[in-house]
């Protein structure tokens, strides 16, 4: 199977890193999306793959950075001629997304100009989502490949689910954080993988600026957290990905971290200090995700 880091950022609008959207391609050709923030439809094509050829589409979890090109892959999927429904699967709280995005939602425009053409008419349901809001479990199972979810901890659950996932296909094992903080669930489902992808979204010291300066509630894994926990799940291969823009050279992103980050903490000199985090507990094969990147399992 082929792994496609399609967007490895975080919630800001970044130049250099889409937001989180994974791409998982079998040999046989079927392509699996697990999560869908922006630019992942863009960076699909970039990456030789028709958004119309995906089944299947996995939220984590409804943070915009992870659903908010969904819109644009649905319509995107229906120009492209798709045929039959997209299959979504996601948190309670998903159909309730979809219901408002196409007939009578937030593109009802878009939707009554383009079904006025008998084009677009012929493959409509390409437009109207199979949406499946899930339990933990095994949440999905054809004949090549089986997703098992399991609840993680990033938000209360009374705002949003949030899920991670362990993937089986080919004889392999991928796991998917999703956004978490260190937590048993997502630990299990990484158990033995051949390949953890998992977020690590600030290194070290900007989070312990962020304590001393008594900055909230902090729902995401820590470098060197990451490193324990891929260690202790005996991850054969890990992937930190979900990059809080704390690597960024833009001007813009740059402005705005000083309102409350000493100019040190920010830019791509912190991605070796990622790496050093990490690699303090958990010695397997390691990877820093960057948009893009292809992974052969
Ligand atoms: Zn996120
Ligand atoms: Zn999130």
């Amino acid at each position: 199977m082929k792994i496609t880091m399609l967007g490895t950022g975080a919630a800001l609008p970044d130049p250099e890193r889409g937001q989180t959207a994974i791409l998982l391609s079998l040999e046989s050709g079927r392509h699996y999306l697990f999560d869908c923030g922006e630019g992942a439809t863009r960076q699909m094509v970039r990456a030789n793959v028709n958004p119309a050829e995906v089944g299947l589409v996995f939220l984590t979890h409804l943070h915009h950075d992870h659903i908010s090109d969904f819109p644009n892959f649905v319509i995107s999927g229906w120009l492209l001629n798709r045929q039959g429904r997209p299959r979504v699967l996601g948190p309670r709280g998903t159909r309730r997304f979809v219901r408002h995005l196409f007939e009578d939602g937030a593109f009802d425009a878009d939707f009554q100009a383009r079904s006025s053409l008998q084009a677009r008419r012929n493959n409509i349901d390409a437009v109207r989502p199979d949406v499946i809001e899930i339990a933990p479990g095994i949440v999905h199972e054809d004949d090549e490949l089986r997703i098992i979810a399991a609840h993680v901890e990033h938000l209360p659950h009374h705002i949003c689910e949030c899920f991670g996932v362990r993937i089986e296909a080919e004889g392999k094992v991928v796991a998917f954080s999703g956004d978490t903080q260190p937590c048993a669930a997502m630990e299990e489902l990484a158990r033995g993988a051949d390949l953890l992808i998992h977020e690590c979204t600030f290194p070290e010291t900007i989070l312990a600026h962020r304590a001393s300066q008594g900055m909230g509630h902090y729902g995401h894994t820590s470098p060197s957290e990451l490193g324990e926990l891929a260690a202790r799940a005996g991850a054969r291969s890990l992937v930190a990905t979900h990059f809080g823009s704390f690597d960024t050279s833009s001007a813009v992103l740059k402005k705005a971290a000083a309102m409350h980050l000493p100019a040190e903490l920010v830019g791509p000199h912190l991605l070796d200090e990622v790496a050093a985090d990490i690699r303090r507990h958990y010695r397997g094969p390691l990877r820093l995700a960057r948009d893009l990147m292809r992974i052969d399992l």
